[in-house]
């Protein structure tokens, strides 16, 4: 709009789901001069109000800019938006959530298309874009060229971590702390199906659940000294033997309370395979071992 002083420099965005458009009111709001496009058009009209050029075409959209982001539902459907665009000298952005490997895939197909890449893994939702004090941050990983050269556009809607120039990695981090928050999501349902039944208030629990969660997640530190340096048995507080004694109390605890223990079954089965292994003097860590086919 008139006020922008359009010293910024401009970039395109494709893709104005939830996310896409919260990214785009974040370059707008900084003064970014933007290229838009989205498949259905309509979601692109409030954004023209406030200052975003609205393409007809993915292709032209493309052509507009040397920076070009896009964030669309998956892969197939970046592909399918990118087919007729000409990348040649682009530096592309993929915000996309994906697989590692999709990502490298992509990569070479997009250097072979004469551009440079750079894959992002967005750890925020919509609201917390373009908020500085969320803590929203996208991971990002390729090349760390085009990530020099943009990067005070791209750290305009949340912040930015550089994890390398394998462009797996930042789909590789976000996958590794969803799968790590999905456990997490999986243990909180198991607390409150244990409380369902009694008179205890759901909303008095959650205090204490959430400071019990945020109390153990420091845990994580001294897994990764021990898979630092090997020795599974440093400073170890709650050994496996009293864990899987303990575990009992668990299962015995959610049959008493009519709840199914499948959540925590596959990983207590886990826990007893290491003592059974005669590794009750160590902690947890050696679950990672297990799993890792
Ligand atoms: P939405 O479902 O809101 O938007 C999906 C977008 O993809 C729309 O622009 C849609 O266009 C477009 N699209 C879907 N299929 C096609 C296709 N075949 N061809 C062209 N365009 C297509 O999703 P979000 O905006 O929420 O998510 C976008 C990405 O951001 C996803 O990869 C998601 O995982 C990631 N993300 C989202 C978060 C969230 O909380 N929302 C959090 C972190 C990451 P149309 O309008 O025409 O349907």
């Amino acid at each position: 709009m008139s006020h922008h002083t359009f010293d910024k420099p401009g970039l395109t965005l494709l893709g104005l789901g939830a996310m896409g458009t919260a990214l785009a009111r974040a370059w707008l709001t900084a003064g970014h001069p933007l290229t838009v496009w989205n498949r259905t058009p309509g979601r692109a009209e409030p954004l023209a109000a406030e200052g975003a050029t609205v393409a007809r075409t993915a292709a032209e959209a493309v052509a507009a800019n040397r920076l070009v982001v896009v964030c669309l539902l998956d892969g197939a459907s970046v592909d399918a938006v990118l087919a007729d665009a000409d990348l040649t000298g682009k530096d592309l952005v993929d915000l996309t959530t994906g697989t590692p490997d999709r990502a490298r895939a992509h990569a070479a197909l997009v250097h072979e298309r004469g551009a440079r890449f750079l894959d992002g893994g967005i750890m925020a939702v919509p609201p917390m874009i373009g908020a500085p004090s969320s803590g929203a941050y996208v991971f990002y990983s390729g090349s760390r060229a085009l990530f020099d050269t943009h990067r005070e556009a791209l750290t305009r809607p949340a912040g930015a971590r550089y994890v390398g120039e394998d462009a797996g990695f930042a789909a590789l981090h976000d996958v590794a702390l969803l799968s790590a928050m999905t456990g997490m999501f999986a243990g909180v349902s198991h607390a409150f199906a244990l409380i369902r039944k009694e008179n205890i208030g759901p909303t008095a629990f959650a205090p204490l659940l959430a400071d019990w969660l945020v109390a153990m997640s420091g845990s994580v530190h001294l897994t990764a000294a021990q898979l630092a340096d090997g020795d599974y048995t440093r400073e170890v507080a709650s050994n496996l033997a009293m864990q899987v004694a303990g575990s009992a109390t668990l299962l015995r605890t959610a049959e008493d309370q009519g709840v199914r223990s499948e959540l925590l079954t596959p990983y207590l089965a886990l826990l007893e395979r290491l003592l059974a292994d005669g590794r009750g003097d160590e902690g947890t860590t050696g679950v990672v071992d297990l799993l890792v086919r």
